[in-house]
């Protein structure tokens, strides 16, 4: 061989070296080597900061424990926005947006053109799918902007897939977005996992199997008992408090709630106990491996949400025997939930986060037994007066359209058919709420940039405020005072027991760690985009967690 052939053959030897090195570089530049195979979305409904501290003493090592000592927890994650309602806040952690630019601005709300209340997804152009007879479907059509969802179907040319699961349809559909390829929930009628003609004309065939084995009888065979013994229970008040309201026709707010008379009748008995959260992560796992969701070459994203816990506080109230069991029960599934996602994905393969669409405040009754300023506002102390007063100045029959959302729609037509100036009714109005007890502030929309009040609440209000959705009047409450009665517990407002949620990061470049600057909900989706290479959702206000997205 001369020296000619050996540089030829060492010509082709480095082209063939270089061939290779190229094809290896595409490889690795593939989208799932880049980025995580599927996103995991978790909102707990209600869900408290405080709560992944509370029963640790409980929790098991591969739940809650584990996501702090693995992830990355944002301690101080508060809500941008007031009222702080499920709705809003679902939409807000997926759009990275706020009531008055998404206008997703309650589960429901007062519509000026129709003339009455309607449902954030309501959608009477679409049909109920997999649940017999002709039902209205639901849709995301009142959400205005697109979701971190959305973004991602657009960046992959949908060949992502995104898909919501949750018990209310409302928690399902917002988080998957627009351009869904499914969003599913829990019909109370016949305990199906149910979805709109919005997505599809048929449920598919994994969700009918699913459906059909019967999952909600299963859970109904099992009373609700507690985990543990119930004298075990130390951080929780005693079983039968007065300030407990009871549910699926108990007579008292005790162990063991009864289920397995609703057999095969009232499915939605499951919803009032931590069977809802069990059943929500079977289904779960069912549509990941029905969509073979984590399994392509483009990263998908599963958007889950469990209601159950919202429905158990607004019962029994957070300091009840009900709710540390509902986050006993709910920590080992997630347990068991990591344990499948490992096996299913490879540790570092998916990305988790955990937060909630809103906190909650303790019962009236509790904190009143405890010496605490608290109490209950009932109609018969608010809206009737207000009504009877406003129909005797100004002669309008019919003065006020709806209370919704800590506000007040004003039949404002009327009083102009009357030329009557509205900064009177104004004055009337504020005067006379003003004098309610355990009400803190009424501020007319039109001077709220003026009114004198701290910047935060007046901030959070504007954001919340949606000029075409919202009410005319904002009536906030004394701090822990409640509307109706001082019976169970609830959320609305803008004080840090109702806007201070959990957010904690699992998996895919996730380092452990945690921050206690104060973050936001909004931040939420542009964190998503900035992780993802994704533009953000079109009406995000929010900003990436450098501690999480590295650079500065
Ligand atoms: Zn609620």
């Amino acid at each position: 061989m001369n020296w000619k052939n050996i540089k030829t053959i060492l010509a082709g030897l480095f082209l063939f070296a270089v061939c290779t090195a190229q094809a290896q570089t595409v490889k690795k530049s593939s989208p799932t080597e880049n980025k995580p195979k599927i996103v995991v979305g978790m909102m707990v409904d209600q869900m408290r900061w405080d709560y992944l501290y509370r029963f640790q003493n409980r929790y098991s090592e591969g739940g809650f424990k584990r996501l702090l000592q693995e992830g990355f927890s944002c301690e101080n994650t508060m809500i941008d926005y007031s009222p702080t309602i499920t709705a809003c806040g679902h939409t807000c952690v997926y759009t990275g947006s706020v009531p008055a630019i998404h206008g997703i601005v309650g589960n429901d709300w007062f519509d000026r053109e129709k003339g009455k209340n309607i449902g954030c997804v309501d959608d009477e152009s679409t049909q109920l799918i997999g649940s017999e007879g002709n039902s209205t479907g639901q849709s995301p059509h009142n959400n205005l902007t697109t979701t971190i969802t959305d973004q991602l179907r657009i960046a992959s040319n949908y060949q992502s897939k995104t898909v919501g699961v949750a018990i209310k349809d409302r928690a399902s559909i917002l988080p998957a977005g627009h351009a869904a390829t499914a969003a599913f929930w829990f019909n109370r009628k016949d305990g199906h996992f149910v979805s709109s003609s919005y997505y599809m004309n048929d449920l598919p065939e994994w969700a009918k199997r699913f459906n059909a084995k019967g999952a909600v009888d299963s859970y109904l065979d099992k009373d609700w008992e507690t985990l543990y013994p119930i004298n075990t229970y130390t951080l929780s008040t005693a079983d039968d408090k007065a300030y407990e309201n009871t549910a699926n026709g108990d007579t008292k707010p005790v162990f063991p709630h009864k289920l397995k008379q609703f057999k095969g009748k009232n499915f939605g008995a499951i919803v009032n106990t931590p069977h809802g959260n069990s059943i929500t992560f079977d289904f779960a796992k069912a549509a990941i491996e029905g969509y073979n969701l984590g399994g392509g070459n483009f990263t998908d994203f599963l958007a889950i949400s469990f209601s159950s816990p919202d429905a158990i506080g607004h019962t029994y109230g957070p300091n009840s025997i009900e709710q540390e069991d509902d986050y006993l029960r709910l920590d080992k599934d997630l347990a068991a939930f990591f344990n499948y996602l490992d096996k299913r994905f490879g540790k570092n393969n998916y990305l988790f986060f955990i937060t909630a669409d809103h906190a909650v405040s303790e019962s009236p009754g509790y904190y009143l037994e405890n010496k605490m300023p608290s109490g209950a506002i009932t109609d018969d102390e608010f809206a009737k007066p207000v009504v009877a007063a406003l129909q005797k100045q100004f002669g309008i029959e019919n003065p006020i359209l709806s209370f919704a959302n800590y506000q007040l729609y004003m039949n404002w037509e009327e009083f102009d058919r009357k030329n009557i100036d509205h900064s009177t009714v104004e004055k009337t109005i504020t005067s006379l709420l003003m004098k309610v007890k355990g009400i803190a502030m009424v501020l007319p929309v039109v001077s709220l940039s003026t009114a004198p009040i701290p910047d935060l609440i007046k901030n959070m209000l504007i954001k919340g405020y949606n000029m075409k959705r919202s009410g005319d009047f904002m009536v906030i409450p004394q701090p822990t005072w409640k509307g109706g009665s001082i019976k169970g517990a609830t959320h609305g407002t803008w004080y840090p027991y109702d806007a201070h949620i959990p957010l904690v990061w699992m998996g895919w470049k996730i380092k452990p760690g945690y921050t206690n600057r104060i973050t936001g909900m909004t931040d939420i989706s542009a964190t998503l985009a900035a992780l993802l290479h994704l533009q953000m959702p079109s009406g995000c206000i929010g900003q990436p967690i450098t501690e999480l997205t590295g650079g500065r």
